[in-house]
């Protein structure tokens, strides 16, 4: 059967002499992987369409297993993204993490589109490092974590001072503290922006300012979940991480402050 899918490359590697193995997210399918004969070849017209972060239709031939990628036309090439060294980074990591929590073989709607916003934000020139946060945020339901934000996880109130606690999934009121022994403290503000990166759609949020010890903090939290309630860790935040220790980009940050 012969399907045209929306969709964005996740990553595409080398197979055989001349073929890649595409895994694409699409919007009406969700992750699907499929061959692209020949796309190794620079000159082949399934060369181009088939590089990561490409985002356009995709002609796929499918009867059972693996399907073959017949054509591709891109409808954004990213090119910012393909470019820019920062962009890629986080671009990089986003790929990634879709590609780690998604699984193949059924449409996965919400994913889709927390990729192709948050990849689309980049290529618009918002910060990378905010969007990383709200796309780190909204996967968590991927990662099988469903973090209780709206209100006390120990006893759902909605008034008090709060905290987030990692053994009890969310955060917590004064009144609970008790609770654990590890809680962060939360600033009305570091709350209002939690509880933002993980219900408001990227799209709504407007070009968000965050100073860098914001973000910072806030990435802390979510790393934390991911890597001790889930286990996961991307390989792309390395690269995120080295690039954050370069000096060209302490100096664009200096500035920013
Ligand atoms: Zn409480």
């Amino acid at each position: 059967m012969l399907h045209k899918w929306e969709g964005i490359v996740l990553k595409a590697r080398a197979y055989g002499e001349s073929n890649k193995i595409v895994t694409i997210m699409t919007r009406e399918a969700g992750k699907v992987a499929c061959m692209a004969r020949g796309a190794k070849k620079p000159t082949s017209r399934l060369a181009g369409v088939t590089q990561p972060f490409m985002h356009g239709s995709f002609l796929v031939q499918r009867t059972s297993g693996m399907g073959t990628l017949q054509q591709g036309e891109h409808f954004n090439s990213m090119r910012h993204i393909q470019t820019d060294i920062t962009a890629t980074a986080y671009a990089s990591y986003i790929v990634e993490i879709v590609d780690r929590l998604v699984e193949e073989g059924k449409p996965e709607q919400y994913a889709f589109e927390i990729l192709i916003q948050a990849l689309n934000a980049i290529e618009e020139g918002y910060d990378p490092e905010a969007i990383t946060l709200f796309v780190d945020w909204k996967m968590l339901p991927y990662a099988g974590v469903q973090p209780i934000l709206h209100a006390c996880a120990g006893c759902g109130a909605v008034d008090g001072e709060f905290a987030f606690s990692f053994s009890q999934g969310g955060f917590i009121c004064h009144r609970c503290f008790h609770m654990d022994q590890y809680i962060i403290r939360l600033s009305p503000t570091q709350l209002k922006l939690i509880r933002m990166f993980y219900t408001v759609p990227i799209d709504q949020v407007g070009k968000l300012e965050l100073k860098s010890q914001t973000k910072q903090f806030i990435k802390k939290i979510v790393t934390t979940i991911y890597e001790e309630q889930t286990g996961i860790r991307l390989k792309s935040r390395s690269f995120i991480e080295q690039l954050e220790r370069t000096p060209l980009l302490q100096r664009e940050k200096k500035e920013e402050n």
